[in-house]
C-alpha cells in the first residue's frame, strides 16, 4: 500500500476543517463555550496542516513556522476548551505565550543552520506536551462524575501524545532518520493515525457536550434529577462496599412560589442560580449536589456521619439566609429548609438511595411543618422521629 505524505496532509486539512465546521454549528446550537474553543482548534489544525502541505511551494521557514505555530495554538485551544468545559478560566494568554515559545524554538533551528532533527524533535515534543496535559486535564473531574465520555477523549489525546513522544525520541536517538520522519512511511503512518485521532476527537468532543446536555440542568448548571439519582446510587454503593458513612440532604427553598409571584420568574431563576452557586462553593470537593426538582436540591456527603451532615446542612442554610435576600435587593427573607438522613455502617445493614432520600424528605416536611428555615434530621430509632437542630422562625 502506498501512503503518500502530501495527500495525507491534504486529507488532514479537509477533515479538520469539516470537523471544525461541525463543532462550530454544534457550538451555536448547544450554546457551549467549550465547543467554540474546540471548533477554533480544529480550524487551526486544518489551516496548519494546509500550510505544511504547501511546504514545497511556500518558503520553508514560513510554512513550517506558521503551519506548526497554528497546530501548537490549536492544541492549546483544545486544552482551554477542556478547562472552560469544567468551569475554569481558559488562560488564552498562557496558550499564546506557549505557542510563541514553541514557534521561537522552531525559528531558532532555522537561524542556526537548517537543523532538521532538532525541528522535528521540537514539533513532536510540543505536540506531545500539549496533548499530554490536555488528557490529564480531562481526567480531573468532580467526584463521582461519569467518566465514560471523557475517557474516550482522554485515550485519544494521550495516544496522540505518546505517538509524538515516540517520534521525537526516535529522531533524537537516531533510530528514526529525519527524512523518514518527514517524508517516509513512519510519517505517513503517524499522519494516518493523527487523522483518525483528530476525527475521533471531534466526535468525542461532541459526545462530551451531548452528555453534559443530557445530564445537567441548564438554569443552575447542576446535575439534573436523573443523573442525581445515578450519582447518589454510585456514591452509596461505594460507601456500602467500604463500610463508610454517608449522608443525604434534601434542601427546599421556602415559600418560593411567593417569590415568583411577587418578583417574577426571572428573579426566582436568579435566586435558584445564586443558591446553587453558593451551596456548591460551601461544600467540600468530594461532596455532590444536584437539582432534584424545581426548587429542591439533593446533596450527598460521602464519609459524613449524622452530626457532620447536620453541621454542613446548617452551613447551607446559613448560605441561603445570607446570600438569597441580596438577589435583586428584594425585600423579605428567602430561606431553605433541610432534611438530613444518614447511613451509619455501625448501625445499619443495607440501605438504598431511595430509602435515604425518602427519610431526608420526611425530615424536610417535618421542618416545613415546624415553621421552615431549619435543619431537621431523620432519626431512625425510636421517638421522637425528628430532632430539631437549628430552629429559627
Ligand atoms: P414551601 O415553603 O412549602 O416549599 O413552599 P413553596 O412555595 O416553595 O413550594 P411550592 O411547591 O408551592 O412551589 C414551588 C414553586 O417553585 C412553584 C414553581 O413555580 C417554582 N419553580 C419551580 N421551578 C422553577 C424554576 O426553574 N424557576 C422559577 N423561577 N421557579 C420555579
Ligand atoms: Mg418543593
Ligand atoms: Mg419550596
Amino acid at each position: 500500500m502506498t501512503l503518500d505524505v502530501p495527500t495525507l496532509f491534504l486529507t488532514a486539512t479537509i477533515l479538520s476543517l469539516l470537523v471544525g465546521a461541525m463543532q462550530a454549528v454544534a457550538c451555536v446550537r448547544a450554546e457551549s463555550e467549550a465547543l467554540s474553543y474546540w471548533a477554533g482548534a480544529s480550524l487551526c489544525f486544518g489551516s496548519g496542516c494546509f500550510l505544511v502541505y504547501l511546504r514545497d511551494t511556500l518558503p520553508l521557514p514560513i510554512s513550517s513556522l506558521l503551519g506548526n505555530g497554528l497546530i501548537f495554538f490549536g492544541l492549546g485551544l483544545v486544552l482551554s476548551g477542556v478547562r472552560v468545559f469544567d468551569g475554569r478560566p481558559a488562560h488564552i494568554p498562557l496558550v499564546l505565550a506557549a505557542t510563541a515559545i514553541g514557534t521561537a524554538m522552531l525559528a531558532a533551528t532555522f537561524a542556526f543552520g537548517d537543523q532538521l532533527s532538532a525541528r522535528i524533535a521540537i514539533v513532536s515534543l510540543v505536540v506531545a506536551l500539549w496533548a499530554g496535559v490536555g488528557s490529564a486535564t480531562l481526567l480531573q473531574t468532580e467526584a463521582g462524575a461519569p467518566l465514560l465520555s471523557r475517557m474516550v477523549a482522554t485515550v485519544l489525546l494521550s495516544s496522540f501524545a505518546l505517538l509524538h513522544l515516540a517520534r521525537s525520541i526516535g529522531v533524537l536517538s537516531g533510530l528514526l532518520s529525519p527524512d523518514a520522519a518527514i517524508h517516509g512511511r513512519p510519517q505517513a503512518i503517524m499522519l494516518l493515525l493523527a487523522i483518525c485521532l483528530a476525527v475521533a476527537w471531534g466526535m468525542g468532543s461532541l459526545f462530551m457536550v451531548l452528555d453534559r446536555l443530557a445530564s445537567h440542568d441548564a438554569l443552575t448548571g447542576l446535575v439534573n434529577r436523573r443523573m442525581t439519582l445515578q450519582r447518589a446510587r454510585l456514591l452509596l454503593e461505594d460507601a456500602l462496599s467500604k463500610r463508610r458513612p454517608l449522608s443525604v440532604l434534601m434542601v427546599d427553598l421556602d415559600h418560593f412560589k411567593s417569590i415568583n409571584d411577587r418578583f417574577g420568574h426571572l428573579v426566582g431563576d436568579a435566586v435558584l442560580r445564586t443558591f446553587a452557586r453558593g451551596a456548591r462553593e460551601a461544600l467540600r470537593a468530594g461532596d455532590f449536589i444536584g437539582r432534584y426538582g424545581g426548587e429542591e436540591f439533593c446533596v450527598v456527603l460521602p464519609g459524613a456521619r449524622a452530626e457532620v451532615a447536620r453541621s454542613i446542612a446548617e452551613r447551607l442554610r446559613a448560605v441561603a439566609e445570607r446570600e438569597l435576600p441580596l438577589v435583586q435587593a428584594q425585600e423579605g427573607p428567602v430561606t431553605v429548609t433541610i432534611g438530613t438522613a444518614s447511613y451509619d455502617p455501625d448501625a445499619h445493614g443495607f440501605v438504598d438511595v431511595e430509602d435515604l432520600i425518602q427519610q431526608a424528605d420526611h425530615a424536610l416536611y417535618e421542618g416545613k411543618r415546624l415553621g421552615r428555615n431549619r435543619v431537621i434530621s431523620f432519626s431512625p430509632s425510636g421517638e421522637p422521629l425528628f430532632e430539631v437542630r437549628a430552629a429559627r422562625a
